[in-house]
């Protein structure tokens, strides 16, 4: 399609996008009396208005209920999370019983590691991407430590090549090759925070496997936003939190995976609670631990229900649009915004530059932009005028247009409030 760079022409795809109507389903803040737009869906998504309406269930339970909440309320505590398994496992292509929601996601990599990373001393290798999510770097070393590694020996960063900015596919597997025999986890983002590179998940998950090591995705990016088949790529464990694309709310709960393959494997270490014993027998307090045969069976404590609710209003909202619509809105409205920066980029004679990959296979709802030469005043000239932008240092603004609630009108304004921060800085 031939874009344009006005807003008539964005109105008009606006009037054509089948998933405009749930711009309305949720909250934006307003700054100045006006609705800011909103580029910041990576971080923390927008609250759904039905969300409240679930908490409130909750707080109206308890009220009334109390402890027979548990077994008496509407929607019963004590198998909550269950709901869940449907509507997300369709979200990352598992099956229901690969999925589980507890507890946030880096605590939920530790406890995946637990089962996961259990190095030897002729296999301790870890692979991850050079420049990974902090917290994923600090939990990978502190795993190596524990025990008993250095994290200097142990831990394998897949690199950029010079003057590229994201890492190739070929290079993964090369590392992956060399390590050999040695290996004993990758442990990566399936979508990268900083530049939105997507990796190829599929192809990395079997080379790790074949050379022995189980294999790992951190879906903090990914989950809501990408096509996953974790089943049948024959990813070992995921694990996601759901308040960045999937709109649960501040620090909400996270999802986790586990490959069926895994769920009878009595020899798996793993840490254990209550709450992952046999469903049926929880209540009998039995000396011994018999796991759910599932995800489930990863649960440790009895959960947190008021965290739970609003994460089930959205994983119902992502089943009623469902991944292949929301793919289809996020793949067009990401190529207009990035027409929209060219088209800018020309006018002001600028040189800002797209880290992200180009190739639509390579991304997803992201576009972070090298601002060569502009700096943190422009982040904040934008933020003056409405646009809420995530700025990571030295100097990348990250953009994620959502589907779910970004308009094509959002990224022709944002196109004109950008040149006019430029303009106002040179
Ligand atoms: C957002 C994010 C996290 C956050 O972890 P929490 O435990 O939820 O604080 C971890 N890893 C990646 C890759 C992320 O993008």
């Amino acid at each position: 399609m031939d874009f344009k760079n006005t807003r008539e022409f964005a109105q008009q795809l606006d009037a054509q996008d089948k998933l405009a109507k749930y711009r309305d389903e949720f909250n934006f803040p307003h700054i100045n009396g006006k609705q800011v737009i909103y580029f910041t869906g990576n971080s923390l998504g927008l609250q759904p208005k039905r969300t409240k309406a679930y908490v409130d269930e909750v707080m109206n339970d308890w009220a009334k209920l109390a402890v027979e909440g548990h077994f008496f309320a509407d929607k019963p505590w004590w198998d909550y999370h269950e709901r869940f398994a449907q509507p997300l496992s369709k979200v990352v292509g598992a099956l229901p019983s690969e999925v589980t929601v507890m507890n946030t996601l880096t605590v939920n990599l530790h406890l995946l590691m637990v089962s996961f990373y259990n190095p030897k001393p002729n296999r301790y290798k870890i692979i991850c991407e050079e420049k990974a999510f902090p917290s994923d770097q600090y939990m990978i070393k502190s795993q190596v430590h524990f025990h008993g590694y250095d994290p200097d020996d142990a831990i394998i960063e897949i690199k950029r090549r010079d003057g590229e900015h994201n890492i190739r596919t070929e290079d993964v597997l090369n590392v992956i090759k060399e390590a050999g025999d040695e290996l004993a986890l990758v442990l990566i983002g399936g979508v990268n925070y900083y530049t939105g590179q997507v990796f190829d998940m599929e192809t990395i998950t079997k080379a790790g496997q074949e050379a022995g090591a189980y294999v790992g995705w951190d879906l903090a990016h990914a989950a809501g936003n990408i096509h996953l088949d974790l089943h049948k790529w024959n990813v070992d464990f995921a694990a996601w939190c759901s308040y960045k694309y999937m709109n649960s709310g501040p620090g909400n709960a996270s999802g986790a995976f586990v490959h069926e393959m895994h769920h009878n494997d009595m020899d798996l270490p793993r840490f254990a609670g209550w709450w992952g014993h046999n469903k049926e027998r929880r209540f009998l307090m039995e000396p011994q631990f018999d796991p759910v045969r599932g995800a489930d069976g990863w649960q440790i404590s009895n959960l947190p229900i008021l965290s739970l609710a609003p994460y089930l209003a959205s994983v119902e909202m992502f089943d009623e649009v469902g991944m292949p619509a929301l793919i289809q809105k996020r793949d067009h409205i990401t190529s207009y915004l990035e027409f929209i920066l060219h088209e800018i980029d020309k006018d002001v004679d600028s040189t800002f530059e797209i880290i992200t990959p180009s190739n639509p296979k390579e991304r997803a709802c992201q576009l972070s932009v090298f601002l060569h030469g502009e700096g943190k005043a422009l982040f904040d000239y934008l933020m003056e005028n409405g646009v809420i932008t995530d700025w990571r240092e030295p100097n990348v603004i990250r953009l994620a247009p959502v589907p779910l609630y970004c308009s094509y009108e959002d990224m022709y304004e944002f196109g004109q409030v950008l040149k006019k921060g430029i303009l106002s800085h040179k």
